[in-house]
């Protein structure tokens, strides 16, 4: 017998820091629809993955792990510092994401999932989305949410929002676009998105 599985479609959740991808996120998922951080895979993976610990370890030497455990203020100061190194880590991480990812996939039964990812478009991986969700929101009030969240500094904020594609871009490239500034009026948005996306999807009868 042949299997009458339906692969879901994949629909790409981006956004720039502070942007309120994972409230955008934890809306879709209250809503059945299953969700796969891409962040916070990549850091369970930089942590778990002995292949992958490896391979960072080789690149950036005995530092990257403290007792086994990513040394994330080490490997930022590195990897930041240097474009090139900074491809070179990714191209490392995102292949081992990427098989992640394809596993969970193969694991889900709905019409559609939702995966979050920050640089979705700088990476390329738009390309591999059915379609693309962009949340937005001015770049004053996603500055004071993530200063306000992480108690991080102005300067380190806009360091991580330099690294990122201008929303403008973006907004022309995305199919469906948040602005996630009144939550209620966020939430709303997701259902009317879920809505469009549940009929548009739904396989034929
Ligand atoms: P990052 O890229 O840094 O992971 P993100 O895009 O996932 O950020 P969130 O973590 O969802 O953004 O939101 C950033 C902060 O702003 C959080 O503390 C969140 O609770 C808050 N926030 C998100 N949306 C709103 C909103 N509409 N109104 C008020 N606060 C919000």
């Amino acid at each position: 017998m042949s299997s009458l599985r339906i692969k879901p479609k994949v629909i790409g959740l981006t956004g720039g820091i502070g942007s309120g991808k994972s409230t955008v996120a934890t809306e879709f998922a209250a809503l059945g629809v299953p969700v796969y951080h891409a962040d916070e895979r990549a850091k369970i993976l930089m942590n778990m993955d002995i292949e992958l610990k490896g391979k960072l370890r080789d690149l950036l030497g005995p530092e990257t792990y403290v007792n086994g455990w990513l040394n994330t203020g080490f490997v930022a100061t590195h990897i930041f510092a240097d474009p090139e190194l900074l491809a070179s880590w990714n191209a490392l991480v995102h292949p081992s994401v990427a098989l992640d990812f394809e596993l969970w996939l193969s694991k889900q039964d709905s019409i559609y999932v939702v995966k979050e990812v920050a640089i979705l478009y700088e990476t390329g991986g738009a390309d591999q989305c059915a379609a693309v969700i962009l949340v937005t929101a001015p770049k004053h009030v996603r500055l004071n949410r993530v200063i306000e969240r992480d108690g991080a500094t102005l300067e380190q904020v806009e360091s991580r929002m330099a690294r990122q594609w201008p929303d403008q871009i973006k907004r022309k490239k995305a199919d469906y676009v948040i602005e996630n500034e009144i939550l209620s009026e966020t939430l709303k948005q997701v259902h009317q998105i879920h809505q469009k996306l549940t009929e548009s999807l739904a396989p034929d009868q």
